[in-house]
């Protein structure tokens, strides 16, 4: 019998006017006039998504496997992050089936680049296109999301074993 394991993950950073800057969405770089405050690369979709892993197989979360106190992690490529907890997941023998993102934020605009980080997550994953989603939506300008004063992101995955 094949049992499933669900996780669930949800990160926001702060972030900060800059004509000329951009931000690391599921390891895409998106052009943007806001950059984000973090000690990784702030790719708030990829912290969420690892959480969401690591959640589903009981490997507590991010900050306890890359501390943001560590100098090691200072501007880290976030897809390295990714590439360790699926080689965690792998460890504990299970199979990752889907993944799901909502990406939360006033702007820059996600929908155009959709596609590009959907194919991203295909590379590292291994999974079919159909089974990456990534959603994105906005809080209609309420809050601190609303102010694009942060972005926010959730995820959640389901692992068969
Ligand atoms: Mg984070």
């Amino acid at each position: 019998m094949t049992d499933f394991l669900s996780g669930i993950g949800f990160d926001v950073h702060a972030v900060t006017p800059d004509p000329n800057g951009h931000l690391m969405l599921c390891g895409i770089r998106i052009p943007a006039t806001l950059r984000v405050i973090a000690h990784s690369d702030g790719d708030v979709a990829l912290h969420a998504l690892v959480d969401a892993l690591l959640g589903a197989i009981g490997a507590g979360d991010i900050g306890e496997h890359f501390p943001d106190t560590d100098p090691r992690w200072k501007n880290a490529d976030s897809t390295e992050f990714l590439k360790y907890a699926l080689s965690l997941c792998a460890e504990k023998n299970t199979v990752l089936v889907n993944l799901d993102i909502t990406i939360i934020c006033e702007k820059p605009k996600i929908s155009p680049q959709k596609a590009a980080m959907r194919d991203r997550l295909q590379k590292i994953t291994g999974l079919s296109p159909a089974r990456i989603n990534i959603k994105a939506t906005t809080t209609e300008k309420l809050g601190f999301l609303g102010r694009a004063e942060g972005i926010a992101a959730q995820a959640i995955v389901s692992l068969k074993c």
